[in-house]
C-alpha cells in the first residue's frame, strides 16, 4: 500500500511558523513513529500571489484534489490589503473550499485540564470537555435565493432565504454520523423545527439517516435550547450537527469554552473519495496574525491539533491522534506556555519552536 499523502500549504504570516512545528512531528513519525507520509508543500494566499499572480495556482488546486488531506496554515496580511478582490489571499482558501466542495465544517471544543482556568466558565464545567460541532458550510441562509435589499411600497426590505434540500441535509448528517462512530457514538442535531420549515425537513432527514447508524444515539434539540445547554453543561454532548447559521453561532460560543485562539483546530470535509474517506482540509481557526508574525511568538498548538484531526479523520490513525493530543496535554501540564497562554505572573513564555520541540519530545 502507498503512503498516506498530505499537501501542506503554510501560507502567510504565522502560517509557515506554526507549520514548521507540524513538520517536526511528521519527521518524528517518519523516523521513529513508524508512519511515513508523502508530503508535498506548496503556496497559497499572498505568497502564491507574489509568485504566480494568483492566490492559488491551478496545479496546486489539482494536487489538493488528489491527496488524502490538505493541511493549511493561514493566509493574508497587510501587504495584500489593497489587492483586487479577485486575487486577494483569502480567495485562495475560498477556491479550495469551493472546488473540493467541503460542505461539513468541524470545530472541536476540547479543554485541556492545564488550561481550564482560561475558560469563560467554571473549571468543573469544562475540565475534560471534548465535543465536536459539525456545521453545514455551503448552503442555508447565507446562500438561499431570493436574497437582496428590495423596494417594497415606500420602504426597503432586506431578504435572506433559509433553504435546504434533502440531499444537502443527508450528506452533512452522514458526515456527522461517521464522526460520531469514531468518537463517543452520540449525536445531537440542532434546528428550530418548531418555527422553521427547513428545520422540520432537517429533523426528518437526520432521523432517516440515523437508521443507517443504529449504534449512534441520536437526539434532537431546538438550537436556542442547545445554545443554553452548551454553556450550562457542555459535557453532555459528543457530536453536534447543525445548519450554517446556527453552526456559525454555536461553534464560536463553543470555542470560548476552551480559551485561546492559538489552541483551536478545525477541519472541512467533503464527499467520500474512492478510498471511502472524505475530501478534507485541516487548518487552525486563527488567521495569519500579522501583529506577531516573524517573531517566534505564535502558538503552534492549533496547527498541531489540526494535524491530529487529520490523523484521526483522514488517515484512520485514531490512536496516533490520541498520542499527539496527549503530548500537547503533557507539555501544557508541564507548564510550558506560549505568550498567548500566559496568565500567571512570573512565567516566561516559550517560543513557537520551543513549544514544537517539547511536543515532539513528549511524543
Ligand atoms: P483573519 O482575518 O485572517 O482571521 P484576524 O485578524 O481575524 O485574521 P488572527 O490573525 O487570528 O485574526 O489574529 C487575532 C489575534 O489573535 C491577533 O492579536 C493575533 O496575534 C492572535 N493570535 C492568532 N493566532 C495566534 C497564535 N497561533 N498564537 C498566538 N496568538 C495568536
Ligand atoms: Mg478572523
Amino acid at each position: 500500500m502507498s503512503n498516506p499523502s498530505l499537501l501542506i500549504l503554510p501560507g502567510d504570516g504565522i502560517g509557515p511558523e506554526v507549520m514548521a512545528e507540524v513538520r517536526k512531528i511528521i519527521d518524528w513519525y517518519g523516523a521513529k513513529g513508524g508512519l511515513t507520509f508523502d508530503v508535498t508543500e506548496d503556496l497559497v494566499g499572498g505568497c502564491a500571489y507574489d509568485k504566480h499572480g494568483v492566490p492559488l495556482a491551478d496545479a496546486t488546486m489539482a494536487k489538493a484534489q488528489e491527496v488524502d488531506a490538505v493541511l493549511l496554515g493561514a493566509v493574508g496580511g497587510p501587504k495584500y490589503d489593497n489587492l483586487d478582490f479577485s486575487v486577494k489571499p483569502e480567495r485562495g482558501l475560498l477556491r479550495l473550499r469551493k472546488e473540493m466542495d467541503l460542505f461539513a465544517n468541524l470545530r472541536p471544543a476540547q479543554c485541556f485540564d492545564a488550561l481550564a482556568d482560561f475558560s469563560s466558565l467554571k473549571k468543573d464545567i469544562v475540565a475534560g470537555l471534548d465535543i465536536m460541532i459539525v456545521r453545514e458550510l455551503t448552503s442555508g441562509i447565507y446562500f438561499g435565493e431570493p436574497r437582496g435589499i428590495f423596494e417594497e411600497g415606500n420602504e426597503r426590505v432586506g431578504i435572506n432565504t433559509q433553504r435546504y434540500t434533502e440531499s444537502e441535509i443527508d450528506r452533512v448528517a452522514r458526515a456527522a454520523f461517521e464522526l460520531a462512530m469514531k468518537r463517543g457514538k452520540k449525536l445531537c442535531s440542532m434546528e428550530k423545527a418548531n418555527v422553521m420549515e427547513s428545520g422540520i425537513l432537517w429533523r426528518e432527514v437526520v432521523t432517516k439517516v440515523g437508521e443507517d447508524y443504529p449504534e449512534v444515539a441520536l437526539s434532537h434539540m431546538y438550537a436556542d435550547a442547545g445554545a443554553m445547554q452548551l454553556v450550562r453543561a457542555p459535557k453532555q454532548f459528543d457530536v453536534i450537527v447543525t445548519d450554517n447559521l446556527f453552526g456559525d453561532l454555536l461553534s464560536d460560543a463553543a470555542a470560548m469554552l476552551t480559551g485561546s485562539l492559538g489552541m483551536l483546530p478545525s477541519a472541512s470535509l467533503g464527499a467520500p473519495m474512492a478510498n471511502g474517506r472524505p475530501k478534507a482540509l485541516y487548518e487552525p481557526v486563527h488567521g495569519s496574525a500579522p501583529d506577531i508574525a516573524g517573531q517566534g511568538k505564535a502558538n503552534p498548538i492549533a496547527c498541531i491539533l489540526s494535524f491530529a484531526m487529520a490523523l484521526r479523520y483522514s488517515f484512520d490513525q485514531g490512536a496516533e491522534a490520541d498520542r499527539v493530543e496527549a503530548a500537547v496535554e503533557k507539555v501544557l501540564a508541564d507548564g510550558l506556555r506560549t505568550a498567548d497562554l500566559l496568565g500567571e505572573e512570573g512565567v516566561q513564555p516559550v517560543s513557537t519552536s520551543q513549544m514544537g520541540d517539547a511536543v515532539v519530545a513528549a511524543l
